[in-house]
């Protein structure tokens, strides 16, 4: 189907700010409205939305229409609550494009920030209208002026929890030290801290920058050794969650190992990335603490590690044992845009197709604190919307078919009138 970019679009590339402040309410009329909940889309629903919220939801002819509304007609569209990726990196690029090591190493924060602001709108566009970017990896707190920049409408991109540097046990990240001089002092992908009061710190430094979210790695490749290894102590990991959690921050780990997940979990932490190894009794303990589980099958899918053969056999356990499962690509890893590929291959390795639409919307909003705000089409919610041709919650492959985009109760794309 042709698509034209909206006018709303045309003036936010061009720079003019009033596109992410229009306050001109909206009538959409989809062939179907899908909430975000576990009931199925209604068909003959329209969604208004005024001042940047969702004003009304509901059958045509029940909803009271505003003075000036503009409608938009969507014939065979499912109008959803904008999706969520839970696990993003804008500050990196496609690894089948530039090593990591080399975006690290090589490219200046500048360039990796010009990148980065097409890549935010690379995600938008693609109907993920929230993103929780889990670290800049070596790019500094480039990320909170991108948080502010789509908020303010310099860049067109989605709303961003950021997590800035991330932090790493010293010696345990990448670049990898071996294989360079030792007197050279390599820039790191994250920040180094090492015993409980480093991590303390390191914690403190992050949120006064503007951290949303602190992320921790619990275990990586590292030193000699191919395989992924615990990395912080028990007590490493308790004092950074502690101190992450009496400010009112949650916490994401990245852990690929069992035990890293098993520590991570004990130590209370919010979220798992990844969890490629983890054991059923691991998973029964995520269930019981209400740690949610973001697979990122795509990053695995891309990669191809020796360890990526057992996420889908994690996943599946992780299903069996109800653990809460969030929705996050690992976007960065691969194309910005394509973070659709997760939903897919959540589908593709388990989920229903609303199961894995619910895990993008309502369940990544509730990790992100925005229940009600986010992830669903209901009165008072912020008004982030995607329509697909199609219908997603019958065929995932439906959200490659992108109708319409509204962030921010503005419309960003849109289909071409027939
Ligand atoms: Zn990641």
């Amino acid at each position: 189907m042709k698509l034209i970019v909206a006018l709303a679009l045309f003036l936010a590339l061009a720079g003019a700010a009033p596109a992410q402040t229009s306050t001109q309410a909206l009538v959409l009329h989809p062939a179907r409205v899908w909430t975000g909940s576990a009931a199925p889309p209604h068909e003959g629903w329209v969604v208004v939305v005024a001042d940047g919220r969702i004003a009304a939801v509901g059958p045509e002819g029940s909803v009271r229409r505003p003075a000036n509304a503009r409608d938009i007609v969507l014939p065979n569209v499912t109008l959803t609550p904008g999706l969520i990726d839970a696990h993003t990196h804008l500050l990196l690029r496609a690894y089948s494009i530039e090593s990591w090591d080399d975006q690290v190493l090589r490219d200046s924060e500048a360039t990796r920030v010009i990148r980065a602001v097409g890549a935010a709108r690379d995600t938008l566009l693609a109907g993920f209208t929230t993103i929780r970017d889990l670290g800049t990896e070596g790019a500094g707190y480039a990320d909170v002026s991108l948080r502010q920049a789509a908020e303010n409408g310099a860049m067109l991109g989605p709303r961003m929890f950021v997590a800035t540097r991330a932090i790493v046990a010293r010696g345990a990240y990448a670049p990898r030290r071996t294989g360079y001089r030792p007197d050279l002092d390599l820039p790191q992908g994250a920040q180094e801290a090492s015993g409980e009061a480093e991590v303390v710190t390191a914690v403190r430094e992050q949120m006064a920058r503007g951290a949303d979210w602190i992320k921790l790695y619990a275990d990586y490749r590292f030193g000699n050794s191919s395989e992924s290894r615990p990395t912080f102590t028990q007590a490493e990991l308790a004092a950074a969650v502690a101190t992450a959690h009496d400010a009112g921050l949650r916490v994401a780990v990245h852990a690929v190992t069992d035990e890293g997940m098993r520590r991570a979990v004990l130590a209370g932490v919010d979220t798992i990335e990844h969890g490629y190894n983890g054991g059923a009794e691991t998973f029964r303990l995520m269930a019981q603490r209400h740690v949610a589980l973001i697979p990122t099958l795509a990053a695995a899918d891309t990669v191809r590690r020796p360890d990526s053969a057992a996420f889908a056999r994690a996943f599946r356990l992780a299903l069996a044992a109800h653990v809460v499962i969030g929705s996050g690509s690992d976007a960065g890893v691969f194309a910005h845009g394509q973070n659709a590929r997760e939903l897919e291959l959540m589908v593709e390795n388990g989920m229903t197709p609303m199961q894995a639409l619910i895990a993008a919307t309502s369940t990544d909003a509730a990790i992100l604190n925005r229940s009600g705000h986010l992830g669903v089409i209901a009165p008072g919610a912020d008004a982030d919307l995607a329509g697909f041709v199609g219908d997603p919650t019958r065929d995932i492959t439906a959200l490659r078919n992108v109708a319409i985009v509204v962030s921010r109760g503005v419309v960003v794309r849109a289909m071409a009138p027939e």
